[in-house]
């Protein structure tokens, strides 16, 4: 039998592309294996947000040189953020890869699916759909809407009929993703939103828990806030990157709000939303970002204490407003400094979060396990290890937490399933 092996880096749409892919490929014949050695086709899913992805693609697709040339009859495929319009040069560049295609599109060389996207026949209790592709918003350091287009939202009607199907395949919770999801819909006929589908989704027997993710704060509406509130299968997470506590840096990113705004939104949501899991995003070292614009972050991030802070160095993108304007004057050392003060800020504010959980009962659902443990997630996105010896998986149980860290938490099965 035939077999592919897919490469990943990169975010949630990635995965979410990447196993869809797979399936198709199933889908066609194909077996899935780990090993490139030994694949009939290989795709690497790529991903150029910041340099220290795109190098580690370089030198997956360098390392893939030799073999190409041993196997000359494999089918290297890249697609991924890392393709561009540009595609002769990329071919020039990569003259052992034999086809780049889109982010989303599927393998030029193979007959289309009739009906896609092609689902997994058996997936993970918990999948990743993705609702809207692409970001009108162009923040002045990201890569994004250079490579993924313009927005576009896939219908309720089509995205309610794939998360029946995927519920009638056995999943119970469904992150609905985009760059930019809160966005979802103003592209479309009527112009339904993102309050719309998750009242839609919620009402699907079986499917137990909706979340989202990425939101843009300028796009997170009051009717958004309600319909999470409101709606029991709404997960209590917010994903809402700020990237800066400083307002002079937020303008030269272009990212359309104040701190003040952002401020008062988190406010409007906590009391709207209680026991609501809120992570941010933070981009330090940003041009010119002096110490007092770096302490206002720091600031803002002691004030709001977010349950997850993800945060990156800032890298600039060729082909962005800031890496064509703007120069990339904090050195890498003070880059590093500001990411591991962040960093060790977020640890004792996550260590603090979840440590008012010991103790107490949480539901999780489980979706796996790591090094003999089950593995699960609370409503609220916290990850939760537990010992059983019988299948769990799929299963939502409570769990009894015993022990927390800054990352994940430990306990007993309380009850068996509930699911
Ligand atoms: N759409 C979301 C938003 O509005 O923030 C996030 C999507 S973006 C692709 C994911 C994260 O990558 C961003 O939140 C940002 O922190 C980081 N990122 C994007 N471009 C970057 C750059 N040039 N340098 C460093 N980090 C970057
Ligand atoms: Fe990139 Fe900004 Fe769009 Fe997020 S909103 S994907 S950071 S351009």
């Amino acid at each position: 039998m035939s077999q592919y092996y897919i490469w990943t880096i990169g975010c949630q749409m990635n995965k979410a592309e990447s196993e869809r892919l797979g399936s198709y490929l199933e889908q066609l014949g194909y077996q899935a294996t780990g090993t490139a050695e030994v694949a009939d086709i290989i795709v690497l899913n790529s991903c150029v947000v910041r340099q220290s992805a795109e190098n580690r693609v370089i030198n997956k697709l360098n390392s893939l040189k030799s073999l190409k040339k041993i196997q000359p009859d494999t089918t290297l495929a890249v697609t991924g953020c890392l393709v561009n319009s540009k595609i002769d040069q990329l071919k020039k560049s990569f003259p052992h890869v034999d086809y780049f295609f889109k982010p989303g599109d599927y393998p030029p060389w193979l007959e289309k699916p009739e009906s896609a996207p092609v689902l997994p026949r058996h997936p993970s209790p918990g999948v990743f759909v993705p609702i809207i592709q692409g970001c009108n918003n162009f923040c002045s350091y990201c890569i994004v809407p250079y490579r993924r287009g313009r927005e576009r939202s896939r219908t309720i009607p089509e995205i309610a009929c794939e998360v029946k199907t995927l519920v009638h395949r056995g999943v119970r919770e469904v992150t609905l993703l985009g760059q930019n999801v809160d966005s979802y819909g103003h592209d479309l006929p009527g112009k339904p939103d993102l309050a719309d589908l998750l009242s839609e989704l919620n009402a699907i027997n079986g499917l137990a828990r909706l979340r989202f993710l990425t939101n843009h704060p300028k796009d997170m509406s009051s009717k958004l806030i309600e319909a999470i509130a409101s709606l029991d299968k709404v997960c209590e997470q917010i994903s809402l990157p700020v990237q800066s506590g400083s307002n002079e840096i937020l303008k030269a990113m272009r990212r359309g709000y104040t701190v003040e705004q952002y401020r008062q939104l988190v406010t409007q949501i906590r009391s709207k939303i209680p026991g609501i899991a809120l992570s941010t995003d933070i981009i330090v070292g940003f041009p010119s970002e002096s110490k007092p614009q770096f302490q206002q972050t720091v600031n803002l991030l002691s004030e709001l204490r977010f349950d997850t802070v993800h945060v990156a160095a800032y890298s600039p993108r060729p082909g962005t407003i800031a890496a064509g304007k703007l120069e990339d004057n904090i050195p890498p050392a003070e880059k590093k400094e500001r990411l591991n003060k962040i960093e060790q800020l977020q640890e004792g504010i996550a260590t603090e979060i979840n440590a008012q959980l010991s103790g107490k009962t949480v539901e999780i659902l489980v979706e796996g396990k790591v090094k003999e443990k089950w593995q699960g997630r609370t409503r609220t996105g916290k990850i939760v290890f537990f010992n059983d010896a019988s299948n769990c998986l799929g299963q939502l149980m409570n769990i009894r937490v015993e022990k927390t860290s800054p990352w994940s938490l430990q306990g007993k099965a309380e009850s068996s399933s509930t699911g």
